[in-house]
């Protein structure tokens, strides 16, 4: 809209009052009416000499001043040319009428002017300056066409260029907005990642010990209870191993509170390499003592398994040389080991376990010793 209006200012401005016509009319204006016509009256003696001298010497002055004006105007070289020989005939004519203001200024008059000659004089000019016009007006019209064609041109360039901007900030705005999109869904993704693991590696942390990464007695809780209740469910086999470093304290006293550190990791170790099955649970119960709880395992397995542990604790040839037992840290093992039906007793269980290892202890330590009764009876021994 803006651009239709400025372009109708320009063309008007342009193309119509600035067009340097109004002049060049003028003076041929003036040739006929100041000049021609009064010197006609002048030869009919209807206006004094002085009167007439007065005329024409205004006329010329006129006619030189509108034609100064004209030059004035920016001008095309192609049009220089003509515009030389424009401005020597309108010298030359205005040397006529000048020699004819002398004339009359001296108070004579024109009765016997050859009128012809002035009128051959204007008439020539006033083609000759009609010439000029004509030719400033050619060149206003192409200037105009140039113009226009110029204005569609820019226009349409424009309008080509303002689309293509628009475009290009729609495409990469969507860009934009996809990329934050993606990242927003895959940082709701991550955060969730991360809050569960969180969760769980808080869940574990409490479960764990942190000395041995063995599962705690909190865990044991947890998992011997749901055990020892599936078990009963499906009448299957359930052992329970309580398990205690020998003269762990001489360890202790012997070689320091760090180093008894390190050895209680490498009792968890053996545990953890000697019990694989994902149903086999090892836990750290407090102190130098842990615990072993295994599913579907009969009395020899059991019984093989808490050999095995007690080798490899003393295989591992930790130096113990305040042990009365060996020169290297052994275990004692006290496990229990039957079929869970309705009547056992989770606590009978843990204590039946604990007698058994006293009586390792008992008789030795180093060793293990395995009971399969659970009869409450028997409990009383502890
Ligand atoms: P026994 O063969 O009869 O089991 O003798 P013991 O010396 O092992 O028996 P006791 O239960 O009297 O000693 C256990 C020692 O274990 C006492 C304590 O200093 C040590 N102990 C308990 N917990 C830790 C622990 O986390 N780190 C270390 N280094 N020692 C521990
Ligand atoms: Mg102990
Ligand atoms: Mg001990």
């Amino acid at each position: 809209m803006h651009l239709n209006s400025m372009k109708k200012n320009l063309d008007k401005l342009y193309f119509g009052s600035l067009v340097p016509v109004t002049e060049l009319n003028e003076i041929i204006q003036i040739y006929h009416n100041g000049l021609a016509s009064n010197i006609y009256k002048a030869s009919r003696l209807e206006i004094s000499p002085s009167q007439t001298s007065l005329e024409i010497r205004h006329s010329v002055e006129e006619i030189r001043k509108k034609w100064k004006s004209y030059e004035s105007h920016f001008k095309r070289d192609d049009e220089l040319e003509y515009l030389g020989y424009v401005a020597l005939e309108i010298k030359y004519t205005n040397e006529y009428f000048m020699k004819l203001y002398k004339f009359t200024k001296k108070g004579k008059d024109l009765r016997r002017i050859k009128l012809n000659i002035l009128e051959k004089k204007v008439s020539f000019i006033h083609k000759t300056i009609q010439k000029l016009i004509n030719y400033e007006v050619d060149v206003a019209h192409y200037e105009r066409k140039k113009f226009l064609t110029q204005y569609e041109k820019t226009k349409k360039q424009l309008g080509t260029a303002l689309f293509l901007i628009i475009l290009t900030i729609l495409l990469i705005s969507m860009y934009v907005f996809r990329s934050i999109q993606k990242d927003h869904t895959r940082l709701e993704i991550a955060t969730t990642k991360i809050k569960k693991m969180q969760i769980k590696s808080l869940r574990s942390v409490s479960y764990m010990d942190s000395l041995t990464s063995l599962h705690n007695r909190r865990y044991f809780n947890l998992v011997y209870e749901r055990e020892i209740k599936r078990a009963r469910r499906k009448n299957s086999y359930i052992t329970f191993m309580m398990l205690d470093v020998d003269f762990f304290k001489q360890y202790n006293d012997t070689y320091g509170h760090i180093e008894g550190d390190y050895a209680l990791q490498s009792v968890a170790k053996v545990l953890q390499s000697t019990l694989q099955r994902p149903s086999d649970y090892v836990f750290r119960l407090g102190g130098e003592e842990f615990g072993v709880l295994l599913t579907d395992t009969d009395e020899s397995n059991s019984a093989k398994l808490a050999r095995d542990i007690c080798d490899a604790v003393r295989d591992k040839k930790l130096k113990h040389e305040k042990s009365s037992v060996n020169e290297f840290v052994t275990i004692s093992i006290g496990l229990v080991c039957c079929i869970a039906d309705d009547a056992l007793d989770e606590q009978v269980l843990i204590s039946r376990a604990d007698e058994m290892l006293y009586e390792a202890k008992r008789t030795g330590r180093d060793r293990y010793i395995i009971t399969s009764n659970v009869s409450s009876a028997k409990v009383k021994v502890a």
